[in-house]
Parts: C-alpha cells; sequence; structure tokens
C-alpha cells in the first residue's frame, strides 16, 4: 500500500499489540510505531514493530518498487524472496547479504534460537532511496 499521506509516530506500547508486518506480539514497554494514513482516499493505520520498522527502510532504499506496499508489504516482500532480485542495480554485496540476513530475522520474527528478541537492526546508512547506479559510488566510497 502506497498513500496519499501518511504519518509514523513512536509510540510506547501499553497494552501487547501485533506488528503488522512480522505478526509478533510488541509486548507493553517496547516502543512501536503506528501510521495513519491515506490512500486513494481511505484512511488506513499500520503498527509495525521496532525492528520491521528499520526494516522496512533498508527494502525501500534496495528495491524501488517497494514503496508501493510499504505498510504491510513486508512480508509479501521477504516470502518473494526479493533481497536476491537481480534487477535491484544500486544493491552492494553487503546490503544484499544484510536484506538477506534481516529477511531470515523477519521470518523468526526478530528471535534468536533460544528465543531471545534479537537487538533492533541499525538504520540505513542514508535514509534517501537511491536505488540506483549511483548508490553503489556513494556507498564504495567509504
Ligand atoms: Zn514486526
Amino acid at each position: 500500500m502506497s498513500s496519499d499521506f501518511a504519518a509514523t509516530k513512536a509510540v510506547k506500547a501499553r497494552k501487547l499489540h501485533v506488528c503488522d508486518e512480522c505478526f509478533r506480539a510488541i509486548s507493553p514497554g517496547e516502543t512501536y510505531h503506528r501510521t495513519a494514513g491515506s490512500w486513494e482516499g481511505d484512511f488506513f493505520t499500520n503498527i509495525a514493530c521496532a525492528h520491521c520498522h528499520v526494516f522496512r527502510k533498508h527494502i525501500n532504499k534496495a528495491d524501488p518498487d517497494y514503496f508501493e506496499s510499504y505498510y504491510g508489504g513486508a512480508g509479501e516482500w521477504v516470502a518473494n524472496g526479493y533481497w536476491s532480485a537481480l534487477d535491484l542495480p544500486g544493491m552492494t554485496w553487503t546490503q544484499r547479504l544484510g536484506l538477506y540476513r534481516m529477511s531470515q530475522h523477519f521470518r523468526d520474527r526478530w528471535r534468536d534460537r533460544v528465543g531471545h528478541l534479537r537487538p533492533i537492526p541499525n538504520h540505513p546508512t542514508s535514509l534517501e532511496a537511491v536505488p540506483t547506479g549511483a548508490a553503489s559510488v556513494i556507498q564504495g566510497g567509504k
């Protein structure tokens, strides 16, 4: 779902919520991200856990088509294995590996083998979506 407008704010959970991306339980005390917006005139809301909030930014940076399903589309993106898509022209192997790992963690609802919640992924180095050849040049310069 893309949107005509959307505003996201960080909220501290006071009761149990469910993430609309990975469907994990968000426990009271955790920070989650609530988006309210409009898509073709229809009001919508979306709740994302802290992990998925960052994961979506990584996907959006890598995949020029992802903005169409930014809210609620992470599961489909992972299920389709798009981290391996060859039409992500600006992707470095490091980015691709990072997206692959995050996709695995997303599938596990961000929990490790013993059930502990994993650390929140780091934000992308730039929040700008520059998934073109220029991005690899910029990345390569670091
Ligand atoms: Zn989530």
